[in-house]
């Protein structure tokens, strides 16, 4: 039986795992069968199935009394190169599937920063939208009474995603170090007065736009005047918008899961600030944006890839840009797609990117940089020590730089094209795949 056949009949029912094993095996699959060593030893099939999964139950108290229970999950990936690293993600479409996708992920795109850090997903179903700060806080506490038993500052080392922000962090150091009595790095992603590093909130939006320049650089252009489209308007979104600005680019849209703002005129960073203090503060819907911008339009129930651009950087989450959205983009002059968000293209739209010549870049290395900074994180606490702002930056713009280099040289086909995911891919396959082999089975 072939290997994808194997890995599909062992975790049918699980579509996003499935999706992202798929895309990988895409370019891994030809290239195992020039390299025998890695099929003898069965490294693919070995790292499509994690080395741990910890589902337990999370019951909580809510403000009216009322006892609540979600679930809450860690997968351990892969711990060949490091540690198992990766976010918790707080969202109602958790399940296993999507983490075990993300996890999986997490794998070829902490090995592509070229630090040790092996890969790891978790979180759960539970929605912090409409929550109270005490009931986040009680649900958090109560996850982390049980997480704490499974990881460690050189065991497992969990940070950030969707729906877990510097609060929730606080909240899930804070009951570790009660049931631990210790004050280690076992997450990161922390406040920068108990061990965060600088640039850490900022990292996976620089990160992102560092990248798109490094593409740009190599064809002798600048960000100046391009005009960019970004959904989402959280963490990701809220810096690659920042960065995009500093550097003369027009960012046009932004979006939550209710809908879009297109502003013509571009954000510029007074608008910005408002939109950082509309999610970060007062926790509301992007909708407000034109009471204060009546210029700009709300489009509700829709995603930005209707509006002209001349790059598209999907900030929000996991297939939220499919092919008819592709076909739109190009036929509105789009040249560029960049994920900062984990798979948030379809297999569809991506086939339509590479047959019509797009560049397009996958996650696992255009959103690398916060991972990569949460390495950092790692380092500056093992140490007992916090680099000031440049320095991290500088360290952060030197991986991207190594994982563009990366891509390009696993990547470049006959024709100069760079086919950044299949350079990806293979780039974070190698390191892994050897360091599994040379551990034995
Ligand atoms: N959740 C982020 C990612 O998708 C960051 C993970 C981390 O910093 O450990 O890469």
């Amino acid at each position: 039986m072939n290997i994808l056949t194997t890995i599909e009949k062992r975790n049918s029912g699980e579509p996003e795992f499935l999706q992202a094993v798929n895309e990988v095996a895409e370019y891994i699959i030809p290239f195992i069968g020039e390299n025998p060593k890695f099929e003898k030893y069965k490294v693919f099939e070995r790292m499509a199935e994690p080395e741990r999964v910890l589902i337990f139950r999370v019951p909580w108290v809510d403000d009216a009394g009322e006892i609540q229970i979600n679930r809450g999950y860690r997968v351990q990936m892969n711990s060949a190169i490091g540690p198992y690293k990766g976010g918790l993600r707080f969202h109602p479409s958790v399940n296993l599937s999507v983490l075990k996708f993300l996890a999986f992920e997490q794998t070829f795109k902490n090995s592509l920063t070229g630090l040790p850090m092996g890969g790891a997903k978790g979180g759960s179903d539970f929605d912090p939208k409409g929550k109270s700060d005490a009931e986040v806080m009680r649900f958090c506490q109560s996850f982390m009474t049980e997480l704490y038993r499974h990881i460690g500052p050189d065991l497992d080392v969990p940070a950030g995603d969707i729906g877990v922000g510097k609060r929730e962090i606080g909240y899930l150091f804070g009951q570790y170090k009660r049931l631990k009595n210790e004050f280690t790095g076992v997450l990161t992603g922390k406040g920068f007065e108990w061990g965060g590093s600088r640039i850490r909130p900022e990292a996976t939006g620089y990160g992102l736009i560092y990248f798109v320049q490094e593409i740009f650089k190599d064809e002798g252009k600048t960000l100046e005047g391009k005009v960019i489209a970004i959904s989402g308007s959280g963490n990701v979104a809220q810096f690659a918008a920042e960065k995009s600005i500093q550097c003369g680019a027009k960012v046009v849209t932004m979006s939550d899961s209710n809908g879009y703002i297109y502003d013509p005129e571009g954000i510029d960073f007074e608008k910005l600030a408002f939109i950082t203090n509309l999610k970060e503060i007062r926790r509301g819907r992007i909708s407000e944006y034109i009471n204060a911008y009546p210029s700009a339009n709300y489009v509700a129930d829709a995603k930005p890839w209707a509006v002209p651009c001349d790059i598209a950087l999907p900030c929000a989450t996991q297939n939220e840009l499919n092919e008819t959205d592709a076909q739109q983009l190009i036929n509105n002059g789009c040249r560029f797609v960049a994920e900062g968000a984990n798979m948030p293209c379809t297999r569809e739209a991506v086939a339509i990117f590479n047959k019509q010549k797009i560049t397009y870049v996958p996650g696992k290395a255009a959103n690398a940089g916060g991972v990569a900074v949460s390495g950092l994180e790692m380092t500056q606490n093992s140490l007992r020590y916090a680099w000031v702002k440049d320095k991290v930056d500088d360290r952060l713009k030197m991986i991207i730089r190594g994982i563009h280099a990366t891509c390009v040289k696993y990547g470049k086909e006959a024709d100069g094209h760079i086919n950044y995911e299949k350079g990806a891919n293979i780039g974070g396959f190698v390191k892994v795949a050897e360091a599994m082999i040379d551990q034995g089975v």
